[in-house]
């Protein structure tokens, strides 16, 4: 019996589970770490394709049918069963190679997790629903770019290798599937940023996608986080606040927005879509919210008017420096939707120069 709230979702096609496995490229020296081995349909193929399988199993009874499955076969001393949900472990076991016939409910949180890894595996193969396989590897305009399409394409390189139908599952899912294949860059090749930064950046970027980047930046609860940060990053520098922007700030002239750019920014497109995380309902990205987007939580989602005279003079300082650089890299006016990778990179190192940080 089949648990649909694990996302249990056997792969009943013997074909599908060995090309998953092939696309993987494994060696015989690799550790393959497996989320949700279930019964263990691509577990045994993995096995036999590499030096060890951690298999993290959420549901202690696939667990026990995934270790019966090898259980007096040479294939048992290489298999690791882990108990337990992948996305609590405060880290994923380091591996060479991912392998998942995802449980779509952490589709999005086990991306996340993987290219946060300070060694990431050298290849991982996924299946998730198509709508989401589809954000992968969306490009800027596309209806589903997102934060996720961006910062997979900036922490990896993506590509789609597989459709899969529906009937291949027991029981069958409501939607189609694809596989995708997802080399993280190693070594140098890694954007020398820590991941938070740069996710943080793509967290107010999209949260209204629809939005300028000078309206993203606008909120009073945006401002106050900066503020926060940059106290503490002058702090441990020693470095003295330049009080003298504040004034530049509190005349208003400058990059910042008013409510009525807001309105008119407003420009006829679905609402429902401006919120591009909730969309679909495929993924839950509050399970990896820090602990500042928890606590604005809705207000946050919902802010449409952002304050002009923030509390306090570093809060105006910090306002000016927000639209110096929204002036300087010349994004202001532009819409994360539009928005590349290289976009962000370019303004996320302006931020910085300021004193400006995310996480
Ligand atoms: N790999 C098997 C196959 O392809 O036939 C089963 C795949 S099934 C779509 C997903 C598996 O992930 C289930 O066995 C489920 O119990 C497990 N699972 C669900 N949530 C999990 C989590 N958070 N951590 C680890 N495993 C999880």
């Amino acid at each position: 019996k089949f648990d649909k709230d694990y996302g249990q979702h056997i792969l009943k096609n013997p074909g599908i589970s060995d090309a998953i496995v092939e696309k993987a490229y494994l060696k015989p020296t690799d550790v393959v770490l497996e989320v949700g081995p279930g019964t263990g349909n691509i577990t045994v193929r993995a096995l036999e394709k590499a030096k060890k399988v951690i298999a993290v199993e959420l549901d202690p009874r696939m667990g026990a049918e995934v270790t019966k499955r090898v259980q007096g076969t040479p294939l048992a001393k290489k298999l690791e069963v882990i108990l337990g949900d992948v996305i609590k472990m405060p880290e994923m076991p380091p591996c060479d190679a991912l392998i998942s016939n995802t449980p779509y409910q952490i589709s999005s949180p086990l991306i996340f997790k993987m290219l946060a890894m300070p060694n990431p595996p050298r290849i991982a193969v996924l299946m998730f629903q198509r709508e989401f396989a589809k954000r992968l590897v969306a490009k800027p305009g596309d209806a589903l770019y997102s934060r996720l399409s961006v910062n997979v394409n900036f922490w990896a390189t993506c590509k789609h290798i597989m459709k899969v139908g529906k009937q291949n599952f027991k029981p069958p899912p409501k939607v189609e599937s694809d596989v995708v294949r997802i080399e993280p860059l190693l070594g140098s090749a890694r954007p020398n940023i820590a991941f938070e930064e740069f996710d943080g950046l793509l967290r107010i970027a999209f949260n209204r996608k629809n939005k300028t980047l000078r309206a993203a930046f606008a909120p009073k609860e945006i401002i106050g986080m900066c503020e926060r940060n940059y106290k503490v990053y002058c702090s441990l520098n020693n470095i003295p606040i330049d009080e003298s922007l504040a004034d530049i700030s509190a005349g208003g002239d400058d990059a910042m927005v008013d409510s009525a750019d807001i309105d008119m920014d407003i420009d006829g497109d679905d609402d429902a879509q401006e919120n591009d995380e909730d969309a679909g309902g495929l993924d839950d990205e509050d399970e990896d919210m820090p602990a500042f987007f928890k606590e604005v939580g809705e207000d946050f989602k919902d802010e449409k008017t952002p304050s002009r005279n923030p509390k306090s003079k570093v809060g105006l300082v910090v306002r000016a420096k927000i639209a110096k650089v929204l002036n300087a890299t010349g994004l202001a006016e532009k819409r994360s939707r539009q928005c590349d990778q290289n976009d962000f990179l370019k303004l996320l190192l302006a931020f910085h120069e300021e004193g400006i940080h995310f996480s």
